[in-house]
């Protein structure tokens, strides 16, 4: 069944609690909550899963197109499945989606690595906010709980990405957001990069498939 929060909700509902005047628990309007309510893979969705890889059961796909890793990337990002943390501002963009292979298999363990600006189009290049990496489980399954990215001169709203299949091609790509005014204008904008996007009650619900060469 659906996951619930535990102790973040808890801490929500005191706050708004009618005897409670305390002001130390009251969270910055602007901050992300960062509760881990996962959001079920099979939950009902407006997404057009049609312009998923694998997706409506489709027997073959092409590789993710592979895009310029730019230079910002870090190596040993922390594994961790959210990016959000005390404070963190923003718009809440939870993304899930499997990994397959090229003959729409999903792939167990494929290493994930994200890496983004912040809300306000900032990378942090001396630490590791915004970074993270994870594995896909049994199911090729993954989700990553995030803000959406702000944008910065001379590119459009993108989340960096690179993700192998257990000893298999490392490819490196960039996921985009559909109805952006910059995807038109960005030099490295892919279709085939686009999430499908839909508001949820906290934020946006975002799902992508990434095809990786068969072993
Ligand atoms: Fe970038």
């Amino acid at each position: 069944g659906p996951l619930r929060s535990s102790g973040a909700a808890d801490r929500a509902i005191a706050t708004t609690a009618p005897n409670n005047n305390s002001t130390d628990q009251t969270t910055p309007p602007a901050s992300v909550s960062t509760a881990t309510n996962a959001v079920p893979p099979t939950a009902s969705s407006n997404i057009d899963t049609s312009t998923l890889a694998c997706g409506n059961g489709s027997q073959s796909a092409t590789v993710t197109p592979e895009l310029t890793e730019g230079p910002y990337f870090t190596a040993n990002s922390p594994e961790r499945a959210s990016l959000l943390e005390d404070g963190t501002v923003g718009t809440k963009l939870v993304i899930t989606g499997y990994v397959y292979t090229t003959d729409c298999q999903p792939v167990a363990n494929a290493l994930l690595d994200f890496w983004q600006a912040d809300a306000n189009g900032v990378y942090d290049n001396s630490g590791y906010n915004f970074r993270g990496h994870q594995f896909t489980d049994a199911n090729g399954y993954y989700q990553v709980t995030t803000v959406v990215p702000g944008i910065y001169t001379g590119r459009t709203e993108h989340i960096h990405v690179k993700v192998q299949a257990p000893n298999g091609k490392l490819i490196t790509s960039q996921l985009f957001f559909p109805g952006v005014a910059e995807n038109d204008t960005d030099r490295i904008f892919d279709q085939g990069l686009l999430l499908a996007i839909q508001e949820s009650s906290d934020g946006q619900q975002a799902q992508f498939n990434f095809v990786v060469p068969a072993p």
